[in-house]
């Protein structure tokens, strides 16, 4: 049995709170990323073009058919909207997307270090892999079909050098698999900086992600092969870089581990995370 829809007025009162906390969490700065979710009429509640998420208020928020037209509300849908809409297109089982631009995981897109690669075991279990989606210009249709085949297979997906989708059942949800993947790169790149990274077994791999299809779900095509061989991994990450190109000893390669590095930070008496966001922002020249 499906879950009951939110209704709008509580629904509203989500979309803020998650808006704030993306702002709050480093997950996106100044009018970046977007977030939406379905209304119990099936059409779309989403956060309206070029307003900041960290002071995100309810006349912030449009009302959009499945189409994209506008149909209530100040101001325009932002043009990602096609991808928010491309996901509910693919999954009827998402009921909200969030969009935003998390430093570190685009960090890795630019320095071509995949996060498709099974390294903690919690991750495998809750959310599988991380693919990463050829480069495509922001905004565009071809930036949305290209993660249509992504998001058959995945919850959370990086776009090359521009930023994260994160999909869910419900608003809650979709910001988890955000977080886990953003603190999932953070733990990697800390490792790469302390010598490189120690993937799991496939076996262990497989095992824990039947595990966590049959207890936690995902998307249905993957719960569908819980059961299989690989569960499903080979299938779901064939196009992903770091299944089809493993390292043979589990450790980054030189290049990748010289790249990594660039972000590397001094702590001093700061917080790791605010260190490292801060030596990415810097490195991306928004610092
Ligand atoms: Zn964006």
């Amino acid at each position: 049995m499906s879950t009951p829809f939110v209704p709008e007025r509580r629904l509203r009162e989500e979309m803020l709170k998650f808006g704030h906390l993306c702002y709050e969490r480093h997950l996106l700065v100044a009018m970046d990323g977007n977030l939406s979710a379905i209304l119990p009429d099936g059409n779309v509640l989403c956060t309206k073009a070029g307003c900041h998420k960290g002071f995100l208020t309810d006349d912030d928020l449009v009302v959009i058919d499945r189409s994209g037209r506008k149909l209530r509300g100040q101001g325009s849908p932002t043009s990602e909207m096609a991808m928010h809409l491309a996901c509910y297109d693919e999954r009827p089982d998402v009921r909200a997307v969030i969009h935003t631009h998390p430093p570190i995981s685009i960090a890795f897109t630019i320095a071509g270090v995949s996060m498709a690669r099974c390294v903690l075991p919690e991750v495998v279990l809750t959310l599988g892999t991380v693919p990463t989606v050829d480069y495509a210009t922001t905004g565009t249709k071809s930036l949305a079909d290209g993660i249509r085949p992504y998001v058959r297979h995945h919850d959370a997906i990086l776009m090359d050098r521009h930023g994260a989708v994160c999909l869910g059942k419900d608003l809650l949800t979709a910001f988890c698999n955000l977080e886990t993947m953003e603190h999932t790169a953070l733990i990697t790149k800390t490792a790469r900086d302390l010598g490189g990274i120690k993937e799991l077994p496939p076996e262990e791999a497989v095992k824990l992600r039947s595990m966590g299809l049959k207890r936690y779900g995902g998307p249905p095509s993957a719960v569908a092969k819980a059961d299989g061989p690989h569960a499903d991994l080979p299938e779901a990450c064939h196009a992903c870089s770091g299944c089809a190109h493993p390292t043979p000893s589990g450790v980054a390669p030189k290049s990748e581990l010289k790249m990594a590095r660039v972000v590397s930070a001094p702590l001093a008496n700061k917080s790791v995370e605010d260190a490292l966001v801060g030596e990415v922002l810097r490195a991306l020249g928004r610092g």
